[in-house]
């Protein structure tokens, strides 16, 4: 049953054919029988999933039970869980169980949503691919010797496994719809402001935004239904009063049900898609894109015509700048965030020191892997006297160029149409000595963050190796409801959401 939509195990939970408790001992089951292969948990928590479980068929039988009642679910790591351990990937957390839970955690919980467990992610979200984790990298269920993408693969690799039906992620860079891609399901990062960051570890504040992954589209807007709204706790919750002129102009702040395009009947069901404006962006279809990658994508783009839609050319004449703007601002921010990680309140402390100074110093040297400190030196120089000008402050003035160009884009088309990633799922090991080579994989999806635009990435093929190949969908602002019909319309005509990788269970 857990391989169902979720209308269909809602549907099945209000008949009584199964119950909460079954789908988690279900969930559970499939954890044990395959993550050995995986490592997508951290954490699994079998006896509160249980509780949750009766708590939700509880609910269920008084009749108070809303659409994700009972459905299991896993959260990244990266989310604090009251009393449940949250590691963020890093060994500075290893030992940390979170003293209260992230917004998005209790608004899954009100809503009944039954967790699992805690999924696997590179350390502090850094990452492109589920490697810098201090619990060994996540492998990809399509094939175990490739990356699953990061950073929140554990939760790609986990709904693709089958083993849950939904989780969480954050996406600061791409770290929802990069791992979407490369495992064969279905992500969205809403629109910036729109999940509250409460709970949620920093990365990079500005950037940073929770998202949804299941295998359609339609599961992702229940999903994320649960997880939106304003939180007074976060001061760039959108709901609430936005530090930016521009946001605070833009009407309709409500996202409303992110359903309810996909539950309007098209008046031309051929051509669900008619009026929709996809635009394409010549930038991102010139080069660098693998040629199995292009092909499924063309061929994506190819079907989203016969759905009705147009397609225009557009220009992103600052994207190949992102990725630069992006490896200023994001190590900028994490090197400030980061340094609560001192070894006094919480995480790890070196056990044995001289002075105040060692203790921080060896704490943090112990605590961090190579990566993490990679970006907190990178961010400690950016931000530092001298170069703040030459760096920091240019790479703000590209994100501002960067967004210009998206809302030039918007005036020409409804939604944005390309690759999520430049290649298929690439080997383990493979880029790890290189992080250059690992950065550049982000060029499709750090523009979007740096814009704050929504953005969702769905099964379009697969291309070499048999490994899955991702369409990216950006929408503007607020435009989520919009987005999910798109896919969802896609997902209607095609299967390519309903494949499974073939894993042979312990
Ligand atoms: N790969 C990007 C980075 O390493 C994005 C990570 C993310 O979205 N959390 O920063």
């Amino acid at each position: 049953m857990i391989d169902s939509s979720l209308k269909d195990i809602a549907a099945a939970l209000r008949a009584k054919t199964v119950s909460a408790v079954e789908l988690a001992t279900d969930s559970l089951a499939r954890i044990k029988a395959r993550d050995g292969q995986i490592n997508a948990f951290v954490t699994v928590d079998e006896a509160g999933a249980l509780a949750a479980a009766r708590a939700a068929d509880a609910r269920l039988a008084e009749g108070s039970a809303g659409p994700l009642t009972g459905i299991p679910l896993a959260h990244k790591d990266v989310f604090c869980t009251e009393g449940v351990l949250t590691t963020c990937g890093s060994k500075m957390l290893a030992n940390f169980a979170a003293p209260y839970d992230a917004h998005v955690v209790r608004l899954l919980k009100q809503a009944g949503a039954v967790m699992v467990g805690k999924t696997n992610m590179d350390e502090f979200a850094m990452g492109s691919s589920n490697e810098s984790s201090h619990f060994g990298a996540t492998r990809n269920p399509w094939d175990t010797t490739k990356v699953p993408g990061g950073s929140s693969g554990g939760s790609a690799a986990a709904v693709a496994a089958r083993m849950v039906p939904i989780a969480t992620g954050t996406d600061t860079g791409g770290s929802v719809r990069q791992p979407a891609a490369l495992c064969g399901i279905t992500g969205i990062k809403p629109t910036y402001g729109t999940v509250s960051r409460f709970g949620m570890i920093a990365y990079a504040s500005s950037l940073d935004q929770g998202g949804a992954f299941a295998r359609s589209a339609e599961d992702c807007a229940l999903l994320l239904n649960a997880m939106i709204g304003l939180d007074e706790k976060d001061s760039t919750s959108f709901l609430g009063t936005s530090l930016d002129e521009k946001m605070r102009e833009i009407p309709n702040r409500d996202l409303g049900d992110l359903t309810r395009e996909i539950s309007r009947v098209p008046e031309d069901p051929a051509r669900p898609l008619a009026g929709l404006r996809i635009g394409l962006p010549r930038e991102f279809f010139a080069e660098g894109m693998s040629a199995d990658v292009r092909a499924a994508v063309d061929a994506a783009i190819a079907e989203y015509r016969r759905l009705g839609a147009t397609l225009v050319e557009v220009s992103l004449p600052n994207a190949r700048l992102a990725i630069p703007a992006y490896y200023v601002i994001a190590p900028a921010e994490a090197s400030s965030n980061l340094s609560r990680f001192d070894g006094v309140r919480y995480g790890h402390r070196a056990a044995e020191y001289t002075d105040l100074n060692d203790m921080y110093c060896k704490s943090r040297a112990e605590g961090f892997g190579a990566e993490v400190k990679r970006r907190i030196l990178v961010g400690t120089y950016v931000l530092s006297h001298g170069y703040y000008d030459a760096y920091y402050i240019k790479a703000q003035k590209l994100r501002r160029l960067i967004a210009q160009d998206f809302a030039a884009a918007f005036a020409q088309c409804d939604i944005i149409a390309g690759p999520t990633n430049p290649t298929v799922a690439y080997g383990l090991g493979e880029k790890t000595s290189d992080p250059v080579q690992m950065y550049l994989g982000d060029i499709y999806t750090v523009a979007v963050n740096l814009a704050g635009l929504p953005a969702l990435s769905h099964p379009a093929g697969f291309g070499a190796g048999g490994l899955p190949v991702g369409l990216q969908l950006i929408g503007n602002y607020f435009g989520e409801a919009r987005l999910l019909n798109a896919a969802h319309q896609f997902q209607q005509a095609t299967d390519w959401h309903t494949r499974a990788p073939a894993l042979q269970d312990a």
